[in-house]
């Protein structure tokens, strides 16, 4: 049997099943009859017990002096605690809620008193309280939410959805796949699970009655299928079409070290998109010129708190460190919308996407804004830099990030740090951000267009939405005129154009951004070799062509059509 999926990271994964449920629990909130209030207060008391001697056998494997140990600790103390068992009886007994309910609210509330305390620690931890709070409903029915020692190296992770944060805490050298029954081809959950080459389909409707945690199952994330109890021919089959995507990637290491040059001669600089330090040091094994994105909210998904100064400082020195000499481009924390950091307080927002996310958050918060950006600066000294702000719109936005850099600067003298020279540029993602290029281009040194979100707010979709596969293609006649547009601004003012979301990475895609002029690209690290190949073997003459040709056309099958 078979179940279809978007493909968002390509490659064939053999493996059992693993269920994982992070978030997202049905509840029942209607009032307990009388009669089941003593059997629900022991409900609860029971997976307070099991959630608590669970933790204590995985605190039993890991050292003693670790982070991770202290945090079990917190909250083994948190269950253990006399207080919690008397304010679930009472939210049982008085209230007459289920167990699950009067979980939810009792460490709502806990989570909340914490969040109100001046200390930032106990406030950071109100997140925590909250993820225990689920792991503790999640007990009641007998199941452990997100239980990494179910996993084993063969584990190919299902789960309703997953959020970035949530990916980032994946022991990624412990699972072969992941497929989810949510997400969109640019979520940065796909972005994540492609730029780790782990095979991953979104948006399958399996059914989770027919697969049980150890189901053998095939994601052949190649033509977008998962496979469940594959029998012996398909095994074979998948095992084949394995190899040859095996032996097609070995192949492609010949352009590791070629320059990306059309055969007639046009250059195309080839960047990598990057979120994190040790993705930075592996840009040497897959050929890029440099870093075009480092997407630095990644740093703060997984830790308790912000980095200061002098550990971002280090941070970026160790980058241009492993970069020997390449540019690197880092993007400001761009926080928001998809990308919730458990370490920030983010408002609850209606409409997240368009909320207070990229530079709207870095101006409201000046603090974490500066301090990145005198990191920054003061790394520029030791390597070449780019400075790259997210989400910019308007003109004002623009002259306040240069009034806090000079701000930054004065600093830093003061503080007899020093800093180096900086070009300074833009992420282009917004329609106004193109139409205000003539204004925002002569205070500019490049621009980088995000058409993750560029194509999102063109069309009004959500980029993280499976229902609208349809509604957000990959090309569309608007986006491309605003490629277009945005092109020839930047030629007028003789300023570099980069383009750094996901079109970047597909490899039918290149003709058309590079015969549009598009002067770099910065790609996901799984597709470089993919994308330099396509360059290296296409004529720059052609590109062109095809360009001209798709902005003439009006309809998005047609121009897939003419791109496929
Ligand atoms: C984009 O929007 O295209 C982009 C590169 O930024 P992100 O995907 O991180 O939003
Ligand atoms: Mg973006």
């Amino acid at each position: 049997m078979a179940v279809t999926g978007i493909v968002v990271s390509p490659g064939i994964a053999f493996g059992q099943a693993v269920h994982i449920s992070l978030h997202h629990q049905k509840v029942d909130y209607r009032l307990l009859p009388v009669a089941q209030i003593a059997n629900e207060c022991e409900k609860a008391i029971k997976a307070t017990a099991f959630l608590t001697s669970h933790l204590q056998n995985c605190q039993s494997k890991i050292a003693a002096d670790s982070e991770h140990f202290h945090l079990i600790d917190a909250d083994i103390m948190l269950l253990e605690d006399e207080d919690l068992a008397d304010e679930l009886k009472k939210y049982i007994t008085r209230f007459r809620f289920s167990a699950e309910v009067s979980i939810e609210r009792v460490f709502a509330q806990h989570a909340d008193e914490l969040a109100q305390l001046d200390d930032p620690y106990m406030a950071n931890r109100s997140n925590d309280v909250i993820c225990l709070g689920k792991r503790l409903m999640s007990a009641v029915n007998g199941t452990l939410l997100w239980d990494v020692s179910k996993l084993d190296e063969n584990s190919i992770l299902l789960a309703e959805d997953l959020t970035p944060a949530e990916f980032a805490t994946i022991p990624l050298n412990k699972i072969k796949g992941i497929v989810l029954k949510t997400g969109g081809l640019t979520s940065h959950t796909a972005i994540l699970a492609k730029a780790a080459g782990i095979p991953a389909l979104l948006s399958c409707q399996f059914d989770s009655n027919d697969i049980n945690d150890g189901t053998a199952l095939i994601i052949d994330a190649i033509t977008g299928e998962l496979h469940i109890n594959p029998n012996e021919f398909t095994q074979q089959q998948l095992q084949q079409k394995s190899q040859q995507e095996i032996e097609r990637r070995q192949a492609l290491k010949q352009y590791i070290d070629v320059p990306s040059i059309t055969i007639d001669g046009h250059s195309v600089c080839l960047l990598a998109n990057v979120s994190s330090l040790s993705d930075v040091c592996q840009i040497q094994d897959i050929g890029a010129a440099g870093i075009g994105l480092f997407r630095t909210e990644f740093l703060l998904m997984q830790v308790d708190s912000v980095p200061n100064e002098k550990q971002q400082f280090q941070l970026y020195c160790d980058a241009l460190h492993s970069l020997n000499g390449k540019v690197l481009t880092i993007r400001t924390f761009d926080i928001g919308a998809d990308k919730e950091i458990p370490c920030l307080s983010q408002n609850y927002e209606d409409n997240p996407a368009l909320g207070v996310r990229g530079i709207r958050y870095s101006l409201q918060h000046k603090t974490l804004f500066s301090t990145q950006i005198k990191a920054i600066l003061r790394a520029a000294n030791h390597g070449r830099i780019r400075l790259l702000f997210p989400m910019v719109n308007q003109i004002e936005e623009l002259e306040q990030i240069f009034e806090i850099i000079d701000w930054c600067k004065q600093q830093l003298v003061d503080e007899e740090k020093g800093f180096g020279d900086i070009n300074i540029g833009i992420m282009v993602e917004t329609p106004a951000a193109v139409l205000n290029l003539p204004h925002l281009l002569p205070k500019l040194d490049f621009i980088s267009i995000g058409s993750n979100d560029l194509t999102q707010y063109t069309l009004a979709a959500d980029r993280g939405n499976p229902e609208l596969v349809k509604d957000y293609p990959p090309v569309s006649p608007a986006m491309i005129k605003f490629i277009k547009m945005a092109v020839d601004e930047c030629k007028a003012h003789q300023t570099k154009v980069c383009l750094c979301g996901e079109l970047a990475s597909d490899p039918k895609l290149i003709s058309l951004l590079v015969g549009l002029g598009i002067d770099e690209l910065s790609v996901n690290s799984a597709s470089l070799l993919d994308v330099k190949a396509a360059i290296c073997n296409g004529k720059f003459e052609m590109f062109a062509q095809q360009a001209k040709k798709a902005l003439t056309l009006s309809h998005i099958d047609k121009l897939t059509e003419l791109l496929s």
